[in-house]
């Protein structure tokens, strides 16, 4: 990695972290600001609490004081009594009422029920109730379970001041009775109850739904109502202070507010206690202001989700693309940069011997042609399921365009990587539709094998493999070219030619030659062929058109020489005829990158005419495999030529995909069979056969037959006996200078005279 991109990353990497911190920041942020408005607002409910809660107290005391006012009563009229009779029946009047409950008397330092009888026994808590006889004052005791009632009780003291035969009163009532909370409560609370320092509970009110009741403990109900959370505890420790105060608890989400008091006027050890819904206690401006917070709250972490999963959604997309960008989108196999990939990580491991196999379907632009675009791609889907099953876990594949697979291969031995590639072929050619089409698949494959290729990258691997398809000629006894020194070799003479070709072409080391043609049905020589030749002044020899035309032909340099061949031949045939020497027709080698140009006809016909050149003597000759290419495209070319006086003739038929189509489809003047005829194959008869055939087709549809390669008289005999026009070869010519050619050309060209040169 480069120190800039290294640095990039960096930056990209603290960017991101930033970010991340920046959100939890907020969101930690946000919690605080909600929790402490939350602090806040519950403050301002136990407040507002404490404030109702203060109305209640001021109530309960309002209650203790009518109390003894009642009691004053008894004990106004207590005053004016004249015997122990009139104390007797004065208090007597009194009892049975529900405000006094048990009403005795006092005097002189005894208790009295109110029919004058003596209480003996001694009251519980009596001692308190004793002290406060003997202070003389008027007082309460606190809550105290009373005996003979079975309640708990608070027993009030009233004295009767200035009379002999009565010290004071005790009223002793239930404590329920004297503060019924129902009356003191404000209707916001939902609990309202009195209870002594233990939690019993001596009075309540309570809103539906919650289970406390007299004499139960109030501690035991909100342990019930938290779910068993501490408040029940807190609650028991602030009643426990004795002290007026509020706290908050949370029973199933919902907050209340709870405020105690111990209530003064009853002797202290009673304690109002109230519970409210906070909520309903906060000022409902600040509960507007509570909901904007919480809303903010919400959409500031909505707006934080929603960007943490864009971010994810983004990751996802960018790995959809990635993987997109891995399969060939019409095979839905692995492309060429996923091959690259896989491979690169399996051959991490550095113990595997791996090869890279390029598997290139020969002649693929004819298969197309013949299957048309759906069938190729069903067969290349056909053939991309095959390579699958052929790659095991630690091998890949991958499809990289124009009929090319790449193939990651364990190579154990060369035997085995043979044995392999020769079974795809097999099976590739295992398909219906090449069945129904009577088409045989073949591959030129090339290998390149990694490990005698140290430290080479996935891509130089595949592309030297791709340069030993380029120069394979594959078959079954030798199913694939290995990328070698040799191959190595090769492609650095190649770009020696590449880097020479200008110069040679300006300094004119390119040469026409000629090759005779012999007219069989004259027995002359009546045409020739133009065939370059390459001087190399450093080689002090020629180069011969198999060195460097398959070259020119990729690098586009052969437009440039098919051009100065065709000059040549041109000049060639002016001057020839300018000082009236004998001239035969000749043809002249057009590639299809240079009959592709779009100046091609122009320049073609312009320099005829520039020449005087007359019609008929010059043959332009187009491969099989250009004539096959567009129908439209050659038979406006064939159409134009003929127009202005040349010839047309298609050459090396029978090398490729022959197809008998194009014969009926263009009208060429010559048909130029590949040397392939001329070679004994293993079914003779058949070759003959279909040899005779085409020739038959070729003449009936006017053209003329050229057999080209010719080099035994069997051959020769052969070809004239089933009915060849012109022959072409060795036989009788080999290609010769221009020099040479106007002397052969000259003298006696009959059969009878074999050419000059042999
Ligand atoms: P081609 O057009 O098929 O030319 C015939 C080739 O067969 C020539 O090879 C010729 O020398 C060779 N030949 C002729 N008779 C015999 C024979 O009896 N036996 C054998 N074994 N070979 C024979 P050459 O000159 O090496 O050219 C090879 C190919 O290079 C040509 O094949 C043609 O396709 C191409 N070529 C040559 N000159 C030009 C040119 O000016 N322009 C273009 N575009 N291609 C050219
Ligand atoms: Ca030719
Ligand atoms: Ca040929």
């Amino acid at each position: 990695m480069s120190e800039g991109k290294s640095v990039k990353r960096i930056f990209a990497h603290a960017g991101r972290a930033g970010l991340l911190l920046m959100a939890v920041f907020l969101v930690v942020y946000l919690i605080t600001i909600v929790a402490g408005s939350s602090d806040f607002f519950n403050e301002s409910a136990e407040k507002n609490a404490v404030l109702y809660f203060d109305e209640d107290i001021d109530r309960a005391t309002e209650l203790a004081q009518h109390h003894y006012q009642n009691l004053y009563k008894i004990t106004d009229r207590l005053e004016y009594a004249k015997s122990s009779e009139d104390v007797e029946s004065i208090v007597a009047s009194y009892i049975g009422s529900e405000l006094f409950g048990d009403l005795r008397y006092y005097s002189q330092g005894k208790s009295y029920a109110a029919n004058g009888v003596l209480v003996e026994e001694e009251l519980s808590g009596g001692g308190q109730i004793e002290a406060l006889a003997a202070s003389n004052e008027a007082g309460c005791t606190g809550v105290y379970y009373d005996k003979s009632t079975q309640l708990d009780c608070i027993a009030f003291f009233v004295p009767v001041r200035g009379s002999a035969y009565v010290d004071g009163i005790l009223s002793i009532i239930p404590a329920r009775n004297v503060i019924n909370v129902g009356e003191v409560i404000n209707e916001k609370a939902s609990v309202v109850a009195i209870i002594d320092y233990s939690g019993k509970v001596l009075s309540d009110k309570r809103a539906e739904g919650f289970e406390t009741s007299v004499g139960n403990n109030f501690y035991d109900f909100l342990d019930v109502l938290t779910h068993g959370k501490t408040d029940a505890n807190e609650v028991a420790r602030l009643v426990g202070e004795r002290e007026k105060t509020a706290c908050t608890i949370d029973t199933m989400g919902v907050g209340y507010t709870v405020a105690i008091s111990p209530l003064d006027a009853f002797s202290n050890n009673i304690v109002l206690i109230s519970m409210s819904v906070s909520e309903g206690l906060i000022a409902p401006e600040l509960t507007y202001i509570r909901h904007i917070v919480n809303l903010l709250a919400i959409a500031i972490i909505a707006l934080i989700v929603g960007f943490v999963f864009s971010m994810l959604y983004q990751r996802k997309a960018k790995e959809a693309i990635s993987i997109a960008t891995l399969v060939d989108p019409l095979l839905e196999c692995p492309n060429i940069e996923q091959f690259r990939r896989t491979a690169k990580s399996l051959m991490l491991s550095p113990k595997r011997r791996y090869s890279v196999c390029v598997f290139s379907i020969k002649n693929f632009m004819y298969l197309e042609e013949q299957l048309g675009d759906g069938s190729v791609i069903e067969l290349l889907k056909f053939i991309a399921k095959i390579m699958d099953s052929f790659s095991t876990a630690e091998e890949c594949y991958g499809y990289a365009g124009d009929g090319k697979f790449v193939l990651l291969v364990l190579n154990a031995n060369s035997h085995s990587l043979k044995d392999k590639i020769k079974l795809i072929r097999t099976v590739s050619n295992r398909n219906d539709l090449l069945k129904e089409r009577g088409i045989k698949l073949r591959y030129d494959v090339g290998v390149c094998n990694a490990f005698e290729a140290r430290r080479r990258t996935v891509q130089e691997l595949i592309e030297r493999a791709n340069v030993a398809c380029g120069y394979a000629e594959n078959d079954l006894k030798n199913p694939y070219t290995l990328f070698t020194e040799e191959v190595r070799k090769e492609i650095a003479h190649e770009e020696q030619i590449e880097a020479q070709m200008e110069s040679a072409l300006a300094n004119r080391e390119f040469r026409l030659f000629l090759q005779p043609k012999y007219n069989v049905h004259n027995d002359r020589i009546d045409s020739a062929e133009a065939l370059v030749r390459w001087f190399d002044p450093r080689k002090g020899d020629y180069r011969f058109p198999g060195e460097f035309i398959p070259l020119f032909e990729t690098n586009g340099f052969i437009v440039k020489l098919d051009h100065f061949v065709y000059i040549e031949v041109l000049e060639y045939l002016s001057n020839a005829a300018a000082r009236g020497e004998k001239v035969v027709p000749v043809s002249v080698n057009v590639s299809r990158v240079t009959a592709s140009q779009d100046d091609f006809l122009n320049f073609y016909i312009g320099n005829k005419k520039k020449y005087r050149i007359p019609d008929g003597f010059i043959t332009v000759e187009l491969t099989e495999s250009f004539a096959m290419e567009d129908y439209d495209k050659i038979f406006n070319i064939v159409d134009m030529l003929h127009k202005n006086g040349m010839l047309c003739s298609i050459d090396d038929f029978g090398s490729g995909y022959s197809s008998f189509n194009i014969l009926k489809q263009i009208t060429v003047d010559e048909l130029k069979l590949d040397s392939v005829f001329t070679k004994r194959g293993a079914d003779v008869a058949r070759d003959n056969k279909l040899l005779s055939t085409i020739i038959d087709l070729a003449k009936s549809m006017g053209m003329m037959v050229v057999q080209e390669g010719v080099e035994t008289k069997e051959v020769f005999d052969k070809v004239i006996d089933m009915g060849c026009d012109v022959i072409q070869g060795y036989y009788y010519a080999k290609a010769i200078s221009v020099e040479e050619f106007k002397i052969f050309v000259n003298s006696n060209t009959s059969i009878k005279y074999k050419s000059l040169v042999k």
